[in-house]
């Protein structure tokens, strides 16, 4: 069975490891991450965001949570914004959902993010909600700092709405970064911890580089969203595979064979971060 996020966050903050949330949406690298997992001990947090088949995606992982019932796993919905598709999320399966009204003021933020949890909660499913913002790499601004969370408003977030895990802004942004990675807010991290009684969730995990994402689980992130150096890995060694193997010239390659290269590479890459986060033999 799918489980709620709550018990795995907990034990990682208790415990002060991390554990990755891979951005999934096809079969094969589904399996890929419940293998990695199998294979190293770990539990598992799927991300999948609304706009890839998550109605496919829910069934897929309950057929694999049948195959592999030694990984506890969950299934989060990531980057939900709005009630109706967290709503759709949950009826198909998804064990925990994230409401992101991010880009909302506080009070709208506030009010969508309850009205959710309320929902989910009623139905055992678990909530992670986002404040301060975290844009794409591609926006970063002089003035970026300023939409770092804030531990005194995000302590008043989570009162009033009862979310189970905070998304917060401390440096990440989606995606690559254009030149060095920005600085982790280390101290904020730690700040938030002690003042927040639920986990925190580092979303924009790739290529922020080990170290600092290391030292950002020692500071207090449970959680840390991967998804393009995972995605980069696989289609990088699709890549050199074609470039090099002569069959393909000769025309008589099954499709599956260069894919299976890509889906090899990116386990590894998950595998790698499974033991930066410290989460390898936790389970
Ligand atoms: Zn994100």
């Amino acid at each position: 069975m799918l489980e709620n996020m709550n018990p795995l966050l907990k034990e990682a903050t208790e415990k002060g490891y991390g554990i990755p949330a891979p951005g999934v949406n096809d079969f094969q690298t589904l399996e890929a991450v419940f293998q990695a997992c199998s294979e190293l001990k770990a539990p598992l947090i799927i991300d999948c965001v609304p706009r890839n088949d998550i109605e496919a995606v829910a069934d897929m992982t309950k057929f694999l949570v049948k195959r592999y019932p030694h990984v506890p796993a969950a299934l989060n919905l990531d980057h939900g914004t709005t009630f109706d598709v967290c709503a759709k999320a949950i009826q198909f399966g998804f064990s925990s959902v994230m409401i992101d009204c991010s880009k909302e003021p506080f009070e709208e933020n506030v009010r969508v993010t309850a009205e959710v949890v309320k929902m989910a909660h009623a139905v055992g499913v678990s909530v992670e909600a986002e404040l301060g913002y975290l844009g794409t790499a591609s926006e970063i601004t002089a003035d970026f700092h300023d939409s770092f969370t804030k531990p005194v408003e995000a302590q008043k977030f989570v009162e009033q709405t009862s979310v189970d895990c905070l998304a917060v802004a401390v440096g990440t942004a989606h995606g690559f970064y254009q030149g060095d990675a920005p600085r982790i807010d280390l101290e904020r991290i730690a700040e938030l911890k002690k003042t927040l009684p639920v986990p925190l969730v580092l979303h924009g995990g790739s290529s922020a580089g080990d170290e600092q994402l290391a030292n950002a689980v020692k500071a207090g992130i449970a959680k840390i969203n991967l998804f393009s150096d995972l995605s980069s890995a696989g289609t990088n060694a699709v890549r050199e595979f074609l470039d090099k193997d002569e069959k393909i010239v000769l025309g008589f390659m099954p499709l599956s064979m260069a894919y299976g290269v890509g889906v090899k590479a990116y386990k590894e890459m998950f595998m790698h971060y499974i033991q930066v986060f410290g989460c390898k033999n936790r389970v």
